[in-house]
C-alpha cells in the first residue's frame, strides 16, 4: 500500500485529504516509529534464523545466541545484570506480572502502595488483587503531578509489601522522585517497583543508582517493535512466574521467545541510549518552540505537569475549549496529538490522571497532550502551535 495513500480512502468518508507522508506525528507517548536500524536488525530473524531457541541443535544455536546478545544490551543500557532482564509482551504484562507476582508469591503478602494517576495496567491489576483481599492504598499527587516522599511516608506502614510508583506520568510527563520514594519505601522493608514505560530509551536510567526492585518497559515506546517488553528484576528479589509452561526467561515467563522483536527492541534501546543527550536537547527545544508561540499568542492556556517534565511530552489546557474537538480539528490539519493517554482517548470523560492532580472541569475537558520525538523537526513544532493557535483562538 502506498505512502501516499489518502488518509481518507482508508475510512471513505469525506474529511479533508491528508498525504500520510505529510501527516505530522506528536503522539510519541502513544507509541513511536520503528527505528530503521531496529527494522534491519529484525529481518534476519524472521526470514532466516527462525530456529526455536530452546531447542539443542545447532539451527537454535544463532537465536540463543541473539537472545542471550539483546538481554546483555539492554542490561547495559540500565546498568543492570543480563540475568536481571525478563522479556515479556510489553508494558501491561510487566505491570501486571509485578503487581499480582508479588501479591501471589507470598502467603503472608501484606499490603501494596500505588498512585491513583497510574496507567490502567496497574490500577486494574491492583484492582484485581483488591478483589481477592490483598489491601492496595492509592496515593494522591500534587495539583503539579507528583508523588512526594512525604506522601508515601503518610501511607506506608511496616505492612506494606509492595510500593509502585510509575517513573513519568504518561499524560503529563512529570518525572516523580523515584529514589526518594524507593528509600522511603525501603526503610519500611518494602520493594519498590516503577513503570518506566515512558522513560526508557528517553531519560539515561540506571537501576543501581535508582535503587529500584522492579522496573518495566516497553519497546514501542522507544523506537522499537510492538508487543515486546522487559521487565526487571533485581537479583535476590523473589515473583511469582507470570506464565507457566516451558521453562523460557530462567523458568519465569514461559512461552517461545519473540526473537526478531527482542532483537528490534535491544537494538532501538541501544541507538536512543547512544544518542539520549541529542534527542533530548532536541526535544526541549521543539517544546520551546511551540510553548513561545502559544505564549506570544495572546491564547489562555496553561502547560500541566511542573518543572520536572519529560522531554517531548506537553499537557496543554486551553480552559473553555474541548479536547476532543482540538483532537479532530488537528487532525483535519494533518497533526496527530491525543487527549489523554492512548487507551482513553475514545472517552470523553475526563481521564482519571486529569482527576487526579484535581484539574477543574473546563480545564480537564480542554486538555491535550502534544508529545514530540527523535523524528519530529522544527518546522513541524512551528505548524502544531500555529494550528493549535487557530483552533483555540476562535
Ligand atoms: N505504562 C505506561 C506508563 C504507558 O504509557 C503504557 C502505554 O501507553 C503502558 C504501561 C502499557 O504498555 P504497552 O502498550 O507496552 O502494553
Amino acid at each position: 500500500m502506498s505512502q501516499e495513500r489518502k488518509i481518507s480512502q482508508t475510512f471513505s468518508t469525506s474529511i479533508e485529504v491528508v498525504s500520510l507522508s505529510k501527516y505530522i506525528y506528536a503522539d510519541n507517548a502513544a507509541t513511536t516509529k520503528l527505528d530503521d536500524k531496529a527494522l534491519e536488525a529484525m529481518l534476519p530473524w524472521l526470514r532466516e534464523y527462525y530456529g526455536n531457541a530452546s531447542q539443542p541443535y545447532s539451527f537454535a544455536r544463532e537465536p540463543k545466541k541473539a537472545l542471550a546478545d539483546a538481554r546483555a544490551t539492554i542490561a547495559t543500557c540500565i546498568n543492570a545484570e543480563p540475568e536481571e532482564i525478563f522479556f515479556t509482551s510489553g508494558g501491561t504484562e510487566s505491570d501486571n506480572w509485578v503487581i499480582k507476582g508479588r501479591a501471589f508469591s507470598d502467603s503472608s503478602y501484606r499490603a501494596t502502595v500505588t498512585s491513583s494517576f497510574e496507567h490502567h495496567a496497574v490500577l486494574r491489576s491492583c484492582a484485581a488483587i483488591e478483589q481477592l483481599r490483598y489491601p492496595v492504598a492509592y496515593m494522591l499527587p500534587t495539583n503539579a503531578g507528583y508523588i512526594l516522599p512525604e506522601t508515601l511516608r503518610s501511607v506506608i506502614t511496616n505492612q506494606t509489601g509492595l510500593v509502585s510508583v510509575m517513573y513519568a506520568n504518561n499524560e503529563l510527563g512529570s518525572i516523580q522522585p523515584i529514589r526518594k520514594l524507593c528509600d522511603v519505601a525501603h526503610a519500611h522493608g518494602a520493594l519498590f517497583h516503577t513503570d518506566a514505560v515512558q522513560v526508557v530509551g528517553h531519560v539515561k536510567i540506571d537501576v543501581r543508582d535508582l535503587g529500584v526492585d522492579f522496573l518495566s518497559a516497553s519497546a514501542h515506546k522507544f523506537n522499537g517493535p510492538k508487543g515486546v517488553g522487559f521487565l526487571y528484576v533485581r537479583k535476590g528479589c523473589r515473583i511469582l512466574p507470570y506464565a507457566d509452561g516451558g521453562a523460557q526467561e530462567f523458568g519465569l515467563r514461559a512461552g517461545t521467545e519473540n526473537i526478531a522483536g527482542i532483537v528490534g527492541m535491544a537494538t532501538a534501546l541501544k541507538v536512543n541510549c547512544d544518542q539520549i543527550k541529542e534527542n533530548e536537547d532536541q526535544l526541549r527545544s521543539l517544546e520551546q518552540i511551540i510553548i513561545k508561540r502559544l505564549d506570544t499568542s495572546g491564547i489562555l492556556y496553561f502547560r500541566n505537569g511542573g518543572e520536572h517534565t519529560l522531554p517531548g511530552l506537553i499537557s496543554l489546557s486551553f480552559p473553555g475549549k474541548d479536547g476532543e474537538a482540538i483532537l479532530h480539528r488537528l487532525d483535519l490539519m494533518g497533526i496527530c496529538i491525543s487527549t489523554g493517554s492512548a487507551c482513553d482517548s475514545k472517552k470523553t470523560e475526563i481521564s482519571h490522571v486529569l482527576r487526579a492532580i484535581r484539574l477543574d472541569n473546563s480545564a480537564a475537558l480542554g486538555t491535550v497532550r502534544v508529545s514530540l520525538g527523535k523524528y519530529n523537526m522544527p518546522e513541524e513544532a512551528e505548524k502544531i502551535a500555529e494550528a493549535l493557535i487557530k483552533v483555540c483562538g476562535c
